[in-house]
């Protein structure tokens, strides 16, 4: 399209989410511009065909994945500067969670088009409306590191959360994750598994991290999965100032000794335990 000075108009880029399973669960207004856009962008066009194909829609696609990002960028940037409109897709759910995007909508917004998010599914959301736990706060951590080092590592970061985490996970890795989240949350942690979500063999697990690590044993999980967590009932806070509480009141270590055995135990900032060790002892000296 030409405005008035005979340039181009550009185009707009939607970002349109698509169902995480149910076909059913994608929207009146996706679906009219997934049929009304010049061409549309695809995590995998071969996946996105069979979407398309259900609800008759028949439009160029063009991959745009994790590998071949930055070189479609430019071709979509142009596209777009051109006067096309395009819509960005990803196999499932909301481009741009746990999926590619990011770039293209932030090159598209550096530059000046309209960027115009089409919402709808993500598992994310969708595993936490239904999961039965506190939603007030979340933290979503996408998928957990692969390497059972880094795994560790960042689960003791999160032992003091008091936000619900959430989590992606494959089946492959779910047994070793189930086994360090016990191990480091602790094995009386409350966890939900939500697994296919919206699909035949929806299923929400509810239990301890133990409860979970023995029920996946037992019957490997197959499928998608989410991992829900909310915060241990008796907030890690708590039983942190205890812990400072006592090692500074009763035992012989130095408050820097102190500081460092529970920043290790607690997986937290030696910083973060020292300004509360500061606390502490002027609320002691404040209440006598
Ligand atoms: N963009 C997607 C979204 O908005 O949820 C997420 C894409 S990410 C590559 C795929 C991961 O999302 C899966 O490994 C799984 O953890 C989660 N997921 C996607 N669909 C799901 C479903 N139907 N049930 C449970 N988890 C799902």
């Amino acid at each position: 399209m030409a405005n008035e000075q005979g340039r181009a108009a550009a185009g707009t880029l939607y970002v349109v989410a698509t169902p995480i399973g149910n076909l059913e669960d994608i929207t009146y207004r996706a679906i009219r511009i997934l049929g009304e856009v010049d061409l549309v962008a695809a995590e995998d066009t071969r996946h996105s065909r069979k979407l398309f194909a259900r609800f008759g829609i028949q439009k160029p696609l063009l991959s745009y994945h994790d590998h071949n990002e930055r070189q479609r960028l430019e071709t979509l940037l142009a596209r777009l500067q051109g006067g096309d409109d395009i819509a960005l897709i990803s196999d499932a759910g909301t481009p741009c969670i746990a999926d590619p995007g990011y770039r293209l909508i932030a090159a598209c917004r550096d530059a000046g088009i309209v960027v115009v998010p089409i919402p709808g599914p993500s598992a994310l959301v969708t595993a936490l409306s239904a999961a039965g736990v506190s939603t007030e706060r979340f933290a979503f951590e996408g998928y957990l590191p692969p390497r059972a080092k880094a795994r560790g590592d960042l689960l003791r970061q999160l032992v003091g959360e008091q936000r619900t985490l959430v989590f992606y996970e494959v089946p492959h890795r779910l047994a070793a994750t189930l086994a360090d989240l016990a191990d480091i949350m602790g094995g009386d942690r409350p966890l939900v598994v939500a697994r296919e979500l919206t699909k035949l063999h929806e299923e929400f697990f509810r239990g301890t991290t133990a409860e979970a690590v023995s029920r996946f044993q037992l019957e490997p999980a197959r499928g998608e999965l989410v991992l829900v967590l909310p915060p241990a009932k008796q907030g890690p806070q708590m039983n942190l100032r205890d812990a400072l509480r006592k090692l500074l009141n009763d035992s012989d270590l130095s408050r820097r000794e102190a500081v460092k055995m529970i920043a290790r135990e607690y997986g937290l900032p030696s910083s973060d335990v020292y300004r509360e060790s500061l606390n502490l002892t002027k609320e002691e000296a404040h209440d006598e």
